[in-house]
């Protein structure tokens, strides 16, 4: 029997090696600033926790609700809607957005307005995957943990249909057998 699934295309062992890298960055470039980094639920959950403890800084943490897409179609910027809002104040803290995964950038491009009304002193967006082949509007990002080509991908946080966001390494939605999704779980 044929079953929806994922072929891994980045392992956990590169994730880990590419968080740490990016945790020694954001250290060095927010080693004097009062770092307020925001979680954008869900897709971001995972990545965000390792995030976070790859930073060695007394940042402080919170976290944002947006809606996500209920299927694989490109997002429509009208439904983008904050469903939990942070409890930080944003008013003049260095804030770090971090995302899981952009791609037409209408999510972030939402969450950036919506943020710089509230006057923080700075604002900087990570995300842990970047498609830039789907990007309907321009959105600057300053810190990426890998570009990919335009795939639906899963894992490490990212859902299909809500699922998936526990395998632990980024993989291409496929269709695969059982005894190959058995296998990929184990890898
Ligand atoms: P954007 O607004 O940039 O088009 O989309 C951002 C959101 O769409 C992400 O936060 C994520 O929820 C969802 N998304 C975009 N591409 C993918 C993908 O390849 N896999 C998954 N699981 N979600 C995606």
């Amino acid at each position: 029997m044929e079953r929806i699934f994922g072929r891994p295309i980045i392992t956990q062992d590169e994730m880990q090696k590419r968080v740490r890298e990016l945790g020694n960055q954001i250290t060095l470039d927010y080693a004097d600033k009062n770092l307020l980094m925001v979680g954008v639920l869900k897709g971001a959950f995972a990545f965000y926790a390792d995030l976070v403890r790859a930073i060695r800084l007394l940042l402080r943490v919170d976290f944002i609700v947006v809606t996500t897409r209920a299927t694989q179609k490109r997002s429509v910027a009208g439904k983008i809607k904050i469903l939990s809002d942070m409890a930080e104040d944003v008013t003049g803290q260095d804030v770090l957005l971090v995302e899981d995964i952009v791609d037409s950038g209408m999510t972030v491009s939402f969450l950036k307005k919506k943020l710089l009304a509230r006057k923080p002193k700075s604002l900087k967006v990570c995300t842990l995957l970047d498609k830039p082949e789907r990007r309907k509007v321009r959105v600057s990002i300053d810190y990426v943990g890998f570009t990919l080509p335009n795939k639906y991908v899963v894992g490490y946080g990212l859902d299909y249909q809500n699922r998936y966001r526990n395998l632990p390494y980024i993989a291409v939605m496929d269709k695969v057998s059982e005894a190959e999704e058995l296998f990929y779980w184990q890898e």
